[in-house]
């Protein structure tokens, strides 16, 4: 493989690097991620080079998105693997600052996320998650200043509050956002499935089984959002995973649907042994369980 990336390490290295892109009248593409790198980053970076002439991925592991008692210290971390797949992906610069850089001292300037958005479905047992989220990834913004940011739906509830603050801070960024990626048997690709045991595999495979129930429910006329989300409650729950969450949503901004139309999304969390996973689908049209789907 001869494929490299330039590792970029420091703000004003980053910055520097834009700067040079600009000045080449190069477009720039961003991809955030916490690494631990897997099919689902790089389906993003793929995203990501259709958008723009450069790819910058961050990976950084954000201690501001992680609460008292989460697995900030566990977190899977593998630079040197991170970096081949990165480089073999065509990303042509890493991003991987310390926390001395994004955090040189404390945080009390945070960007706040609508509450009636954010302190539902993973803001539940997750409340200063998102606002973790939105400040860094504006700082990533400020730093990086790309022309494009991809995110995955696999974080449907992040993506929608990312996107409402580049709108409503009028950030000079086009948000994209792309499929989830599975595993052969459904389970979306997630850094925590490597918490998972061999024993832990059958319940986790249960989170995309509901969300197949649910959308075949819905495909048989089911409309009731209560009664399709306790549809996918009840399959998790059969399987063995401790359901945290699972409604039907609206698409821009996750307002519970009682009535579920065809553009509603199925969200679902649980707990699998002590991992705890997301997934999500829309109710109608294509997704990436058609694969599994019969
Ligand atoms: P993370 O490293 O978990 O913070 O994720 C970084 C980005 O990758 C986010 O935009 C995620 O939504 C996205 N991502 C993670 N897993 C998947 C997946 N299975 N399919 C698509 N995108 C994903």
């Amino acid at each position: 493989m001869s494929s490299r990336c330039a590792v970029v390490r420091g703000i004003g290295e980053m910055r520097e690097a834009r700067e040079r892109a600009r000045r080449a009248g190069r477009t720039v593409s961003f991809v955030p991620t916490m690494g631990a790198l897997h099919e689902g980053h790089l389906s993003l970076v793929d995203v990501a080079r259709r958008h723009a002439d450069e790819v910058v991925l961050s990976i950084y592991v954000n201690p501001a998105q992680f609460g008292a008692g989460e697995d900030l210290d566990e977190y899977p971390r593998d630079l040197e693997r991170d970096l081949e797949l990165a480089a073999a992906r065509g990303v042509d610069v890493v991003f991987t600052p310390s926390d001395a850089e994004i955090y040189p001292e404390p945080q009390t300037t945070w960007v706040e996320p609508p509450e009636e958005m954010a302190r539902r479905l993973c803001g539940l047992s997750r409340p200063t998650h998102f606002r973790g989220v939105l400040t860094v990834v504006l700082k990533l913004f400020e730093i990086v200043q790309p022309d494009v940011a991809v995110f995955g739906r696999k974080d449907y509830q992040q993506a929608v509050l990312i996107r409402r603050m580049a709108r409503e801070l009028q950030l000079p960024v086009r948000i994209e956002t792309a499929p989830i990626v599975r595993e052969s048997d459904g389970v979306a690709m997630s850094s925590r499935n490597e918490y998972l045991t061999a024993e832990d595999r059958p319940a986790a495979r249960a989170l995309s089984g509901a969300l197949m129930v649910v959308r075949a429910a819905f495909r048989a006329g089911e409309r009731s959002g209560r009664v399709l989300g306790e549809k996918a409650r009840s399959v998790m729950q059969e399987a063995g995973v401790r359901v945290e969450y699972a409604e039907i949503v609206d698409a821009d901004d996750l307002s519970p649907a009682l009535e579920a139309g065809p553009s509603g999304i199925c969200v679902i969390a649980g707990h699998v042994g002590s991992t705890r996973l997301i997934d999500n689908a829309p109710l109608a049209g294509s997704c990436s369980l058609d694969d599994s789907e019969e």
